[in-house]
């Protein structure tokens, strides 16, 4: 069920304790890509999975669309929230789902700079609240396409041109290559030395978004929504008694 297309006395009758909620970002997506598209392939991601899970109904909440994203500060458009922001709004918007009944929450996560925030709050939540909450990062979970990821680069890419294909700016897709970066961030023994994009890439792309073609985009959503699916049903099946001290 989405949330957001629901009324309260439809959501009143769902019988379930498992939800999605979607997390992403507005930023830049290089000068081919729309600002959402963190946004839009976690929600994507979420609602597949969702529909996929077979063993019950799953509640999909509409998406967080701002996250930590100060990283792309430059790049005019983007929107950010300070870490703490970010936790403390994952963490009372899955305390208002926890409230209905929606106890056992999923966070579907598209953008890489929540990641660490994310996995904070996720293990706050299932420690000190009444709910169980889990992070899934979408591209993390697609095989060998992983490696691949970039910024605005062949996944990202490819998943819109499969969903969305009027997102994309097929027009700029040549020079967005051209103009971009090979790798994210300017490394030094193993240290990044940038802290924002725009220190290493121009145009804010990493890697080749001419390698994402949308076939490649629809195996990326059929290998991404198997993973959520895989992880929902170990999430509904969960002993979340928490472990209890030695002492
Ligand atoms: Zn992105």
């Amino acid at each position: 069920m989405r949330l957001a297309d629901a009324t309260w006395t439809d959501a009143d009758g769902v019988d379930t304790d498992l939800a999605v909620l979607p997390v992403g970002s507005t930023e830049q997506h290089g000068p081919h890509a729309p600002l959402g598209t963190d946004h839009i392939t976690a929600h994507a991601v979420a609602a597949a999975g969702a529909d996929a899970y077979s063993d019950g109904e799953v509640i999909v909440a509409p998406p967080i669309t701002v996250g930590v994203s100060a990283e792309h500060r430059q790049f005019t458009g983007t929107l950010w929230v300070a870490p703490d922001t970010f936790r403390a709004t994952v963490r009372d918007v899955v305390g208002s789902l926890a409230s209905h009944g929606w106890d056992r929450v999923v966070v579907v996560n598209g953008h890489g700079g929540n990641t660490a925030a994310l996995g904070e709050v996720c293990a706050t939540i299932t420690r000190q609240d009444d709910a169980y909450a889990v992070p899934f990062t979408w591209f993390d979970a697609v095989g060998d396409h992983s490696s691949d990821m970039g910024h605005a680069g062949p996944l990202e890419t490819a998943f819109l041109r499969h969903t969305d294909p009027e997102l994309i700016r097929e027009d700029r897709v040549q020079a967005a290559a051209e103009d971009g970066a090979d790798a994210w961030g300017k490394w030094v023994s193993h240290a990044n030395l940038a802290a924002d994009a725009a220190a290493f890439t121009d145009n804010g792309v990493v890697g080749d978004p001419r390698a994402g073609d949308a076939d490649r985009g629809a195996a990326l959503l059929d290998a991404a929504t198997e993973s959520l699916c895989a992880l929902l049903a170990a999430v509904a099946d969960r002993d979340t008694t928490a472990p209890l001290p030695h002492r």
